[in-house]
């Protein structure tokens, strides 16, 4: 009977993070279940580049300095020449994370349960193979909740005429006018005719792809992109309340990811935080690490309560981004705002169902 060192369920970037981070420069015996195709998954991970993502800038697909926000009739334009917007690929992500020393075991199989057995752990899938592992690192996650908002999107890469983008600056929010949902339009130039062009919604329901394709296509057409090719797509959905499960009584069971708190509801952001949260996971002997700050969370909560419970059209965003700088700006979506910008963020917000959230 083989004994694993570690098992990691789900092959996730947060999996993956702990096969690199963890295990990378060690000799042990991995075990890794994922019950998907990954050599399928293909998209974009964008982050402002905190120290901490530093030590993976050589596989950063592309960097952007200029970033807008805005909708029809307002455009603000952020720099940052220190924090710059950048993206990663899964499938980069993927490649660099199993570049290791460490002697990893993938398993295609759906892992149904596991429970402590001696003094480790018995993994049993769904063909009722049964596996053994002095440690768990779980990051199945539930990302959608009755009542709560999602973040779901659908977006495409297209290659366009010579020219039909700035690609120094990228789009970061342009809000679109629906009459009953919050959705922006996002792009990632990538060169001057490759783009990444992704319709968004913070809803309680999923939206179909004829929903999207239809929103990116008006989008494309008010801006004169009548041609393109489509060589690609991403869809996903990201909850956009706390879905973290509880820390585990047993030491030797780690959530990570999302499942492990990773993720910042307000904005979906959620793939710098979780390697942030398997470096800190690497240095610690417990099996949890907190990734966003109690006054972060609870300005978290304030806010999607706020968009929960109002008719939010997009104002709100533009009206924090005008009043911030791009330095401020990221290091509030990064959660390293210093106590001056949280003040600004607090100003700029609607006062009373603000007022209201707090005490809910
Ligand atoms: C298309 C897309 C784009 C995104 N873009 C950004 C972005 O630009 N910036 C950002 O910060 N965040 C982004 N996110 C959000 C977040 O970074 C991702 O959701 C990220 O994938 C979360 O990683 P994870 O490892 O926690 O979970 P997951 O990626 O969900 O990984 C969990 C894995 O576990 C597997 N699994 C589940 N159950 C089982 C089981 N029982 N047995 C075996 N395997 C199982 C799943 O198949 C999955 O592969 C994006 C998300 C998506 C979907």
């Amino acid at each position: 009977m083989k004994i694993y060192k570690a098992a990691i369920i789900g092959l996730g970037p947060s999996g993956l993070a702990v096969n690199k981070i963890i295990y990378g420069n060690t000799k042990d015996e991995i075990i890794a279940f994922e019950n998907s195709d990954i050599s399928n998954r293909d998209n974009f991970f964008g982050f402002w580049l905190t120290d901490w993502m530093k030590p993976f800038e050589t596989i950063i697909e592309k960097k952007w300095n200029e970033w807008i926000i805005g909708d029809a009739k307002t455009h603000i334009i952020h720099t940052s020449n220190d924090k710059p917007y950048c993206v990663i690929s899964f499938k980069t992500w993927r490649n660099y994370c199993l570049d290791t020393k460490n002697n990893l075991k993938l398993e295609k199989k759906q892992v149904q349960e596991y429970f402590p057995f001696k003094n480790y752990f018995k993994i049993i899938t769904a063909d009722k193979k049964e596996f053994y592992a002095e440690k768990i690192y779980d990051s199945r996650s539930v990302k959608e909740k009755n009542g709560e908002l999602t973040q779901n999107f659908f977006g495409i890469n297209i290659e366009t005429a010579d020219h039909t983008f700035d690609e120094k600056k990228l789009t970061l929010m342009h809000f679109t006018q629906e009459s009953d949902i919050l959705h922006f339009i996002y792009i990632l130039p990538f060169s001057h005719n490759r783009a990444l062009v992704e319709s968004t919604v913070f809803s309680k329901n999923v939206l179909d792809e004829i929903w999207f394709r239809e929103k990116i296509n008006d989008y494309l057409k008010m801006n004169n992109i009548n041609k393109f090719k489509e060589h690609g797509r991403e869809k996903g959905v990201i909850p956009m309340f706390f879905c973290d499960v509880a820390k585990p009584l047993n030491n030797n069971i780690v959530n990570i990811g999302i499942r492990g708190g990773a993720c910042k509801p307000s904005t979906g952001y959620a793939f710098s935080f979780l390697i942030k949260q398997i470096q800190l996971l690497n240095k610690s002997n417990k099996n949890h690490v907190t990734v966003h700050k109690f006054i972060e969370r609870k300005m978290d909560k304030i806010f999607i309560n706020f968009l929960k419970n109002n008719k939010e059209t997009g104002k709100s965003f533009i009206k924090l981004a005008s009043n911030l700088n791009g330095d401020e700006f990221q290091s509030f979506m990064m959660g390293e705002s210093n106590f001056l910008t949280k003040l600004k963020i607090i100003k700029t917000m609607p006062k009373m169902p603000f007022i209201k959230e707090i005490f809910n």
